[in-house]
């Protein structure tokens, strides 16, 4: 049996970001997709902005502002040909959106000007997913087309499908939660949809509104945009469409009727969305893409061991009544961990989280409370606990 020090399941920004640090420290990591290609699940979706989040001061605010910061510097510093840095407008929707700008300007965590009836920030940028993903996991042993269906845990380790064995494992898996068999570790598939047209209208920042709409890069005489995104929370079952994790490749198959009719409503919000901020001239569709968000209940990414309920309610049966535990008295799943949960921001998230992860592995550093998973599984059994 093949055996590898670190196995990432999962080769979206997350998995490519992880596998980018840990190989820093390790020749023997193996990153796993069920798709054909790095960046073919929600990472291949996105528009890839990077921008900063506005208001009042608070923690999630201070994750993602601190993230942008680290991952911005991260990405041009270290792939510069995968990153645009144009800045972006960023405008109120409507005159209560308006006033609710100006309150944040004391608030703000980055340099800024108001411009064409917007609020302009230097450091907003795009990265191109693919080639990001590629260039991060560029040295890395890779294993596409194998859906990994079980992960048993046996002697300090971790076997894939009776095939693969991992002495950590790590679970980068987005919006499909079908290798943790833990009820507090819930998410959020928030679908949406991005769109590149070419258009005779040339646009020199990355704007958002309802939508972003990126700088246009020049191919051929006419201007590339890339337009995102919509949100999607289908509740009912979407099992007989291409919004369905189970699948691979989503973007490269054919879709059936029921997709179409939501893809070509997504493609009408964005292109009136898109138009509210520019006008935007002979507009031709040339790549429309979909994918699933993976959002946690509080929004804040899940980041860390994986503590095994079962387990600990057998020795603490006292945590089901709400009673105090410490984290590390918690019963972990051994040398098990995840990196998910990162919502729409992902592009943003991902390098700095895959730093902090790699280094609590490496050398046992810290990772800030608020993203670690221990959170979701006391909130769950104080919660919940009471009737199982
Ligand atoms: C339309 C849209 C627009 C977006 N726009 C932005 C944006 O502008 N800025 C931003 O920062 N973020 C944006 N996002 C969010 C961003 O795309 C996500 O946060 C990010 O891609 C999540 O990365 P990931 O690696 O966790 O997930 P994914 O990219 O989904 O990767 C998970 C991978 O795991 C694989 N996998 C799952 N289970 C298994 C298994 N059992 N065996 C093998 N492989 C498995 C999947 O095949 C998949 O490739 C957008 C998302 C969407 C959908």
């Amino acid at each position: 049996m093949k055996k590898f020090d670190y196995i990432i399941i999962g080769s979206g920004i997350v998995g490519c970001s992880l596998a980018y640090f840990l190989k820093k420290h390790s020749n023997s990591v193996l990153l796993i997709d069920k798709n054909s290609d790095v960046c073919l699940g929600a990472s291949g979706a996105a528009g890839a902005f990077l921008s900063p989040l506005l208001g009042i001061d608070n923690s999630f605010k201070d994750l993602v502002n601190k993230a942008l910061k680290f991952s911005t510097s991260f990405y041009n510093n270290n792939f510069p040909k995968s990153f645009v840095q144009a800045g972006t407008i960023r405008i109120p929707k409507n005159k209560i959106d308006k006033e609710k700008f100006e309150s944040y300007i004391p608030y703000m965590s980055f340099p800024f000007e108001e411009k064409e009836g917007g609020y302009y920030f230097p450091v907003g940028s795009t990265i191109k997913p693919e080639d990001i993903c590629k260039e991060l996991s560029f040295d890395i042993e890779k294993l596409f087309n194998y859906d990994v269906k079980s992960i048993k845990e046996s002697e300090n380790s971790w076997i894939l499908n009776d095939e693969i064995k991992a002495r950590k494992l790590f679970l980068c898996t987005g919006a499909n939660l079908s290798l943790i068999n833990e009820e507090y570790f819930k998410l959020r598939a928030v679908w949406g949809q991005k769109i590149d047209i070419l258009s005779s209208t040339e646009i020199f920042n990355n704007y958002h509104k309802e939508c972003s709409i990126s700088k246009s890069i020049e191919e051929n005489g006419k201007y590339k945009i890339s337009i995102g995104a919509t949100h999607n929370r289908f509740e009912d079952d979407m099992s007989d469409s291409s919004f369905n994790l189970g699948l691979k490749d989503i973007n490269y198959i054919k879709h059936n009727e029921k997709t179409l009719e939501i893809i070509q409503n997504d493609t009408k919000k964005l292109l009136e969305r898109a138009n509210d901020i520019l006008t935007l001239k002979e507009i031709e569709l040339i790549n429309v893409k979909i994918g699933a968000r993976a959002s946690s209940v509080d929004y804040f990414p899940m980041v860390g061991a994986l503590i095994n309920s079962k387990k600990s309610f057998e020795v603490y049966p006292h945590i089901k009544k709400g009673a105090f535990i410490k984290d590390e008295q918690l019963i972990l799943y051994k040398n098990l961990y995840t990196l998910n949960g990162v919502g729409g921001r992902g592009f943003v998230l991902a390098p700095y989280l895959a730093k902090v992860l790699s280094e609590f592995i490496i050398n046992g550093s810290e990772i800030e409370k608020d993203v670690l998973n221990f959170r979701l599984f006391k909130r769950w059994a104080r919660k919940e606990g009471k009737s199982l």
